[in-house]
């Protein structure tokens, strides 16, 4: 396969074992004469599948037993009305820590489902960085605390995740799930897109703690119940069979990397190679995020000048690396490096900084 080095940040690098699976599987799939596309989410091919993806999230994220896989639609976005429809109680409310776009969605629509308070933010100073568990105001009697592990657009990620005194933590992961061990048994709800660390879009994970479940909201439509999606085991109805079919590949394919503790160590070598470049070259890239709060997901950069950041982005492409521009909301550069981008992929880049910054300085 030629591959381009893909830097976008959503829907991101897939690795090439998950798609060349999918690439000899299409045509005729387990030998049913048919592809994963074409068979009944009721059949035995297919549940195998289903339960294949189900395990190995169980397996690699180490869940318990109070805590279950879900596949949803509709996108993380679904996930910002779905959450407090179903967990924040008549006259409840739940506390957010605002760190940037993605939590000022998840609060808009908190905002309109039911009452929501902002209990941390980084806002002051432009999202640049993590608010310290000292920052927070926690209300005791919050039906749960929302945060945003990674920062997409920012490029600050958690290092620590709060402490919430026994109140429910809920966690956006769509950019950085996976990305190295954790406790996710601590979360009564993860939730996170496919499409940036674990597969394409069109599927949504949920890890739910089930006993939570009781506390849940009753007399909602039930495709946004997430007690729906818990007691059919995510088919009350058709579920994204094919989006569920490559998150199985890509998970297989991380299991066989030796799991998260060896992607964590690839990962930390990528951000750190691209960090390092840009402390290499101070008068040149600088990094807008604060040390304890850079994400290893996404690393955003600026240039001198907007004409170079545009020449840098036009030149990376023509040398066959694509999607390094930010976030239109912000500007500048941003690579986004997540599970399935190589370290080669981040070498080659780091290459090109120096040598842009060597030419251009
Ligand atoms: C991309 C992203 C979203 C939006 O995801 P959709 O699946 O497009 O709704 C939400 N939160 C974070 C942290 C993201 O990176």
């Amino acid at each position: 396969m030629t591959r381009t080095w893909n830097f976008y940040a959503g829907p991101a690098t897939l690795p090439p074992p998950a798609l060349e699976r999918a690439r000899v599987e299409i045509p005729n799939w387990e030998n049913t004469g048919m592809s994963v596309m074409e068979t009944s989410h009721r059949s035995p091919e297919y549940d195998a599948v289903h339960e294949g993806a189900i395990s190995l999230m169980t397996e690699l994220l180490g869940l318990d037993d109070d805590h279950q896989v879900l596949f949803l639609q509709g996108g993380a976005s679904m996930q910002f009305a779905m959450l407090p429809m179903n967990f924040i109680p008549d006259g409840g409310s739940a506390d957010f820590v605002n760190t940037g776009t993605w939590s000022q969605k998840a609060i808009k629509e908190a905002n309109i489902i039911a009452s929501c308070r902002v209990a941390g933010s980084s806002e002051e100073g432009g999202f640049t960085r993590i608010p310290k568990q000292a920052e927070l105001d926690l209300d005791p009697s919050a039906s749960y605390v929302h945060i945003t592990s990674n920062n997409t657009i920012k490029g600050t990620q958690y290092h620590e995740f709060p402490d919430t005194a026994g109140v429910p933590l809920v966690a956006d992961m769509s950019s950085d799930i996976l990305w190295r061990p954790i406790d996710a048994n601590r979360f009564n709800l993860i939730y996170a897109g496919a499409q940036k660390n674990i597969g394409p879009s069109g599927v949504t994970i949920a890890i739910i703690k089930k006993s939570w479940l009781e506390k849940a909201n009753e007399n909602l439509p039930s495709m946004l119940a997430y007690a729906t999606y818990s007691a059919k085991n995510s088919l009350y109805n058709t579920p994204p069979t094919f989006a569920i079919y490559m998150v199985r590949n890509v998970l297989e394919w991380l299991k066989e990397q030796g799991g998260l503790a060896a992607v964590e160590k690839t990962n930390r070598a990528k951000g750190d190679l691209l960090y390092g470049v840009i402390a290499d070259n101070p008068d040149f890239y600088t990094c807008p995020v604060a040390e304890d709060s850079r994400s290893y997901m996404n690393v955003v950069f600026r240039l001198p000048s907007e004409d170079l950041e545009a020449k840098f982005v036009a030149e990376g492409k023509a040398a066959g690396m694509v999607g390094l521009k930010g976030h239109r909301s912000v500007g500048g550069c941003r690579a986004s490096i997540y599970n399935a981008m190589p370290l080669e992929g981040v070498q080659v880049l780091a290459g090109f900084m120096e040598e842009f910054a060597k030419n251009n300085g």
